[in-house]
């Protein structure tokens, strides 16, 4: 293919952001960089297939993403999931985003975890007929994968130059260790504690204008 005809690439990082942090911004930057993405979409999802309801709403979470991403030019917040009745299925996610990107080089990112769990997730091996996958990885996470997992892993790894390709291959990119998560963060703010280099400052004085994270929710 002609250089001059080859799509600017895109990456996407779907998850809850319940609330977004750094754990998310910085390691989605280092994907955006390692592999040169022209774009990385970051897409809250309405309902998570594997997991409880997030405690901010859709909307809520929404807001503090395109607080979070403000005057970055790489990064942006698509929100088409949250129009969407029921479960958030990635796969869903990229038929949608196929209609408005045939061409372009699509890249999900996902952490090791998610990554290892893939084959419980819908329709999964389609995925990567829609897109790349890029594992970021912590250094020194094992993979621990089933075996029909890491058989599919072995034949779809990528190889320097398949940047260009739209979809099929699985990149495994090292990234910034940061040991933040959205429990942690929401459990700090419950107790009234400082949650400040955890997450963008902008997105703190949302949290408190819109009063959220005070009480925790008991489990049902
Ligand atoms: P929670 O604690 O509520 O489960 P979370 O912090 O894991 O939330 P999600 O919104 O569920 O955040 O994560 C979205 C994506 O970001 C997932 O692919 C997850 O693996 C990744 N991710 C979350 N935190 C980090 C982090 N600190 N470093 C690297 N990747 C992360």
């Amino acid at each position: 293919m002609d250089k001059s005809e080859i799509k600017p690439a895109i990456g996407i990082l779907g998850g809850t952001f319940d609330p977004v942090h750094f754990g998310h911004l910085r390691t989605g930057l280092d994907v955006v960089e390692a592999l040169g993405l022209e774009q990385l979409r970051l897409i809250p999802c309405a309902l998570p297939p594997h997991r409880v309801e997030p405690v901010a709403s859709p909307q809520e979470r929404r807001l503090m993403l395109e607080l979070a991403i403000k005057n970055h030019p790489r990064l942006v917040v698509d929100d088409r999931e949250l129009d969407r009745e029921g479960p958030s299925y990635t796969v869903d996610t990229l038929l949608s985003l196929r209609e408005d990107l045939p061409d372009n080089p699509l890249f999900v990112l996902m952490g090791t975890d998610a990554f290892c769990s893939l084959s419980s997730w819908s329709r999964w091996q389609q995925i990567a007929e829609l897109a790349h996958i890029v594992v970021m990885q912590r250094p020194e996470e094992p993979m621990q994968m089933n075996t029909e997992l890491a058989d599919w892993y072995q034949s779809r790894q990528a190889q320097a130059g398949d940047e260009t390709l739209a979809y099929g291959k699985v990149w495994t990119i090292p990234v910034t260790q940061l040991a933040i998560s959205a429990t942690a963060i929401r459990d700090a703010l419950y107790e009234q504690r400082d949650v400040r280099y955890l997450l963008p400052d902008a997105v703190i004085t949302l949290i408190e204008q819109m009063g959220l994270y005070q009480l925790k929710p008991q489990a049902s």
